[in-house]
């Protein structure tokens, strides 16, 4: 059974029928000991979260912390976050949400306020029409990624995956026990490599394929044709497609495929029943620390979806959820100006970047993100992101942060303002020039 049912697959069926194989299941096997915990059966962790990473900002974050503290001095490009402040009449909302007493449990599955205006913002921005039932808000864009997973992905379904891709999309997969299946991404890191990509949907039959555009860690923007294909493959093989639109309003090509913004796979005419489009605050509004996103999906599914969320964080805060509304519907001024200034950034990083022999920088179209090639200095990703943090004081991301197909690249995020990434280019050249090739 495919994107519309839940059918328990064969395999798992035989699992549960049989005893030894139940007890087998819930017989600790590879998990590793838990540093600190008691000896024996409660030092060990589950299989299931035996393989997660962290996300490798938070690693790098770390070591570059450490630097500062022995006093050194680190230019941070690092980091996706946004530099600008949360628009001051998104604030004023929620401070005054708080002072009204909106300071109680909410709906689990968002305030009907908030998710009629997420309704109506996507029905605008993705052409489609979507109701308030089939929106579901979350603390931030993740939850959206994580509880459709768990609710659609059964123990051996296949999801294909962008590689390099954002790393919370392994860490759900194989959280929900499912089998990750990296899809390398074309050179310029704008979309799948198609050719790549139908041939593994095709091979592998995936329950979910995971798409992210505008993109992380590439800044690219898949075309619209890409995006359409990738949705008939979904149809041909009956699979789930979770579009991760986090990025959604940065983009920034005068003339791109959909008249400046990136196409989404929900607007594709009859594919909103196998679609989960996730998007949210953070990035568009510069609400990070707000933890405020959501998902789209069909009702059914949301209601899953929901009960997740009823049993693992209860619901959003109210008062954020006010915030959110009037990000949504107010002045969006604020992130015009923002997209611009952005635009400029990149502009500048990107040829700062290709000025440096050995170093080739396409030209992303959205996100805030540039993921140059650095292979040709013939060292690892690691060795130079290391390189760049201890001899020059940069902080970047090793492409293999994202996944294998991230070697030999790196990622700087154009996040900073224009001193700091200045600064932070001026060291990267001088890096790279004292390197033999
Ligand atoms: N998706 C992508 C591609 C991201 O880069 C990020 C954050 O960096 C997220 C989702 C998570 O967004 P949020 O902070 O709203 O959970």
């Amino acid at each position: 059974m495919g994107a519309s049912g839940y059918a328990v697959p064969a395999c798992r069926a035989a699992a549960l029928a049989c005893p030894a194989r139940r007890a087998a299941r819930r017989a600790p096997r590879r998990a590793a000991p838990v540093v600190g915990a008691a000896s024996g059966d409660a030092a060990r962790t589950s299989d299931r979260v035996s393989n997660l990473q962290n996300e490798g900002a938070y690693a790098v974050l770390a070591k570059a912390t450490a630097l500062e503290r022995e006093g050194r001095d680190i230019v941070h490009l690092e980091i996706g976050q946004p530099g600008f402040a949360t628009p001051e009449h998104v604030v004023e909302a929620g401070v005054s949400a708080i002072r009204g007493g909106k300071t109680k449990y909410a709906a689990p599955d968002g305030a009907p306020s908030l998710r009629e205006a997420i309704a109506a913002h996507v029905s605008t921005t993705r052409n489609v029409d979507v109701r308030p039932e089939e929106v579901v808000v979350g603390p931030g864009a993740k939850p959206g990624l994580f509880f459709p997973t768990l609710a659609i992905v059964n123990e051996g379904d296949k999801v294909v995956y962008p590689d390099p891709g954002f790393p919370t999309y392994r860490a759900m997969i194989e959280v929900a026990g499912g089998v990750p299946v990296p899809a390398p991404l074309r050179a310029d890191g704008a979309s799948f490599d198609m050719a790549k990509l139908s041939d593994l949907v095709r091979t592998q039959k995936p329950r979910l394929i995971v798409l992210n555009s505008p993109a992380n860690p590439t800044g690219g923007v898949m075309p619209r044709a890409d995006v359409e294909e990738v949705v008939r493959l979904a149809e041909e093989h009956d699979a789930w497609i979770l579009s991760d639109e986090i990025y959604s309003r940065l983009v920034y090509a005068d003339e791109s495929d959909d008249g400046g913004k990136a196409f989404s796979a929900i607007s594709v005419p009859g594919a909103k029943d196998r679609v989960v489009l996730v998007d949210g605050f953070s990035k568009t509004y510069c609400m990070t620390g707000w933890r405020l996103g959501w998902a789209v999906m069909p009702e059914h599914l949301a209601r899953k979806v929901e009960l997740l969320a009823v049993h693992s964080y209860g619901c959003v805060a109210a008062f954020t959820q006010e915030a959110g509304i009037a990000a949504l519907v107010g002045p969006q001024d604020d992130c015009v100006k923002m997209v611009a200034e952005y635009r400029r950034r990149r502009d500048f990083v990107v040829k700062a970047l290709n000025a440096i022999d050995g170093v080739e920088c396409p030209v992303p179209e959205g996100a805030f993100y540039a993921f140059p090639d650095v292979s040709a200095f013939g060292k690892s990703a690691q060795e130079i992101a290391d390189g760049l943090l201890y001899d020059a004081g940069v902080a970047v991301l090793p492409g293999t942060d994202f996944g294998a197909n991230g070697e030999g690249k790196i990622r700087l995020s154009y996040v900073g303002d224009t001193a700091t990434l200045e600064e932070g280019v001026r060291r990267i050249k001088a890096y790279f020039d004292g390197l033999e090739r």
